[in-house]
Parts: structure tokens; C-alpha cells; sequence
């Protein structure tokens, strides 16, 4: 004898849809097979119940009940709609995908079996001299990565054996259960659980990645710094990043540069800067000195009376541009150091010089405020 289906959902005969769906979530969750496994009675109450909704969750299949009760929804006769099937089908769908199917959202997600993806960019800080940036530069760098097994080619099967088709899945790493229901036909697509989703099995795993297909590695990479290289530039080793998942493009290497300062020269754009000190005795009667640069000593002349602070141009002794055309400019600021500890001789020599030459002589006959202005012009080139 068939128990009265609202009486299986403990529900009123006015109960409405959202009460019915309620009462059968509640009986389903409290009695499927993956809750109570083994439990005859449980599995009963589960089947039952389900019955139950799927009858009296449909308006048109509740009123024929309404009205010929059993007779009028028969699952077996020919009075019904038929080929439901087994009820213990239900069994083989994990409960998350009967509410999913029921009710729609909410349980069961990423059944999807992800595809390839493509793997981490890598940032590497590279710091060089002013030099290297300047005139470019070779450079070997060791980067810890994570890299395709070379061993197994990334597929993490021991050499010689091949990852089997897994052959529950047939190798789509999803499996997809078509039930057939008062519903209609419903499709549920799940992980698979034999290969997590893989698609394959590996019965051998490749001894160097147990079986990972990815190794860790310091990987050996050439840099060439291109002449005029800026604080900052950024170098792009295009699939030198992490390697990929499952088959995925490997991701990118950045290497980028930090230029150490310099002693001696300050970089400003392409243009350098350096300070020169130069005696009393080189500004007043004019001398030529020797300047570094990158480029190597020049030659460069003082003329008389230079006051200390002036700035000289250097043409083309600066950093070359990294697109060609030639390189910027040094700008060499002499800096007039008065001697010090000075025998008695040498300051007799001075007093001399001191008595015969008036003041505004030495003073160049400027003022503080000439000179300044002057000093200032110089330093804006
Ligand atoms: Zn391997
Ligand atoms: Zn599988």
C-alpha cells in the first residue's frame, strides 16, 4: 500500500510549493544514501520522499493526484508519465547536485575540469654600475623557478611510460550522469574523483618530479643591458616566468635594472654631473686639468680667473641614448680649494701678493650677489 505522498512530506494538502520543496529538502538531506550509507530503511524514506516532490511539485501532476490520488500519477502503470526508473539512480548523485537540480544554484560548483593556464611572471631586481647602464652590459643571472620536468616533458610519467586515459572519466575529467526524472532528463557534470579531474592516471610517476611534471630549479639566464639603460628599465624574457598548468603557456621574466650610485658621477637623465677641485693657483692663472668621464680622462682647460662653483660643459661625454644618436652631456663644477697649513715661506709669499694686488682686484670687482647670479647661470647650462 503507497503511504499519501503529503503524508511522506509531513505536509497539509493546501501546503504551498515553497513548503513542499522545504520538506522534501529536509527528508533528502536527512536520509540520502552518501548521509546514511548502507541504511535500507533511510534509502526507502529518501526514494519515497522524492517521489513524493516530484509529483507534488508540479501543478499539473499535484492536481491529477488531488484528484485520482495514486491511480492518477501511477509510476509504474500506464496511468502516469512513466519511465521514471529506479529511484535508486538517485544514489549514484551526490546530494549537493540533487539540490542543485532541484532548487537551482547555491550547492554544487566547479565541476569544471580547468583547463591549461598560463604560468607566474617572475620579477628579478638587477642592480649594475653606472657603467653597465651606461654602455651596456652581459650579464648571467640564476633564477629560482619552477620549470617543466625535463625528465618526464612535463607530463610526470616516468620515462618510457606514458599517463593512461583514466577510464572512468574517459579522459574529459568530468563525469556526466543523465537521469532520467519526472523532470525530464537531467544532466548533472561532476569532478572526477579516480583523477581529480585530470583526464589521465599516471601508474609510473616520473622518479625527478615524483610525478608532478615540475621541477625546481635555478635557471641560468643571460641579460644583455643595452647601452643608455635607465633606473627602472624594465627587461621582458618572454616565457622565462614559472611554467604553466596543464600545458599552459610558461609566464614571463622580468628582469629589472637598479642602477648602483656612483661616487664620483651623478646621472641625471643622460646627462652627468661631477665636481673637480681645482687649487687657488689653477683659477687665478688658468691650467689645463684632467676630468674623468665615463668615457675615459679628457683633457679640460681653466681659463684665468675661473671663481670657484663654475660650471663646464663637456659635450658628449655623457650617457649614450639608448635609440642611437649620440650620447648627453658632462657638466664639471670646479671647486677652488684654498690651502691650507702653510709653511712661513708660503705665507710671506701671499702677505707679498696680498700687498701689491688691491682688494677689488682679488675680488674680481664683483660682488657676492654678481657672482652668485653667475654660479646660477652656469648651473642652468
Ligand atoms: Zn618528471
Ligand atoms: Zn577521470
Amino acid at each position: 500500500m503507497k503511504r499519501d505522498y503529503y503524508e511522506v512530506l509531513g505536509v497539509s494538502r493546501s501546503a504551498s510549493l515553497d513548503e513542499i520543496k522545504k520538506a522534501y529538502r529536509k527528508i533528502a538531506k536527512e536520509n540520502h544514501p552518501d548521509v546514511k550509507p548502507g541504511d535500507k530503511e533511510a534509502e526507502e524514506r529518501f526514494k519515497e520522499a522524492t517521489e513524493a516532490y516530484a509529483v507534488l511539485s508540479d501543478p499539473e501532476k499535484r492536481a491529477k493526484y488531488d484528484q485520482y490520488g495514486h491511480a492518477g500519477v501511477d509510476f509504474n502503470g500506464q496511468g502516469g508519465f512513466g519511465g521514471f526508473g529506479d529511484f535508486s539512480d538517485f544514489a549514484d548523485i551526490g546530494l549537493g547536485d540533487i539540490f542543485e537540480m532541484f532548487f537551482g544554484g547555491g550547492m554544487g560548483t566547479g565541476f569544471r575540469r580547468q583547463g591549461p593556464s598560463r604560468g607566474a611572471d617572475l620579477r628579478y631586481d638587477l642592480t649594475i654600475t653606472l657603467k653597465e647602464a651606461a654602455f651596456g652590459a652581459k650579464k648571467e643571472i640564476e633564477i629560482p623557478l619552477t620549470t617543466t620536468c625535463q625528465a618526464c616533458g612535463g607530463s610526470g610519467a616516468a620515462p618510457g611510460t606514458n599517463p593512461r586515459t583514466c577510464s572512468q572519466c574517459g579522459g574529459t575529467g568530468q563525469i556526466r550522469t543523465v537521469q532520467r526524472t519526472p523532470f525530464g532528463q537531467l544532466a548533472t557534470t561532476r569532478t572526477c574523483n579516480v583523477c581529480n579531474g585530470e583526464g589521465t592516471i599516471i601508474s609510473t610517476p616520473c622518479s625527478k618530479c615524483q610525478g608532478r611534471g615540475k621541477v625546481r630549479e635555478r635557471k641560468r639566464i643571460q641579460v644583455n643591458i643595452p647601452a643608455g639603460s635607465e633606473e627602472g628599465l624594465s627587461l621582458r624574457f618572454s616565457g622565462k616566468g614559472e611554467a604553466g598548468e596543464r600545458g599552459g603557456p610558461p609566464g614571463d621574466l622580468y628582469v629589472v635594472l637598479n642602477i648602483e650610485p656612483d661616487d664620483f658621477f651623478e646621472r641625471r637623465g643622460n646627462d652627468i654631473y661631477c665636481e673637480i677641485p681645482i687649487t687657488f693657483v689653477q683659477a687665478a692663472l688658468g691650467a689645463e686639468i684632467s676630468v674623468p668621464t665615463l668615457h675615459g680622462e679628457v683633457k679640460m682647460q681653466i681659463p684665468e680667473g675661473t671663481q670657484t662653483s663654475k660650471v663646464f660643459r663637456i659635450k658628449g661625454k655623457g650617457v649614450p641614448y639608448r635609440r642611437g644618436g649620440g650620447c648627453g652631456d658632462q657638466h664639471v663644477r670646479v671647486i677652488v680649494v684654498t690651502p691650507t697649513k702653510l709653511t712661513e715661506r708660503q705665507k710671506e709669499l701671499l702677505r707679498e701678493f696680498g700687498r701689491i694686488t688691491p682688494a677689488d682686484q682679488q675680488m674680481g670687482k664683483k660682488t657676492f650677489w654678481d657672482r652668485l647670479k653667475e654660479n646660477v647661470k652656469d648651473a642652468i647650462g
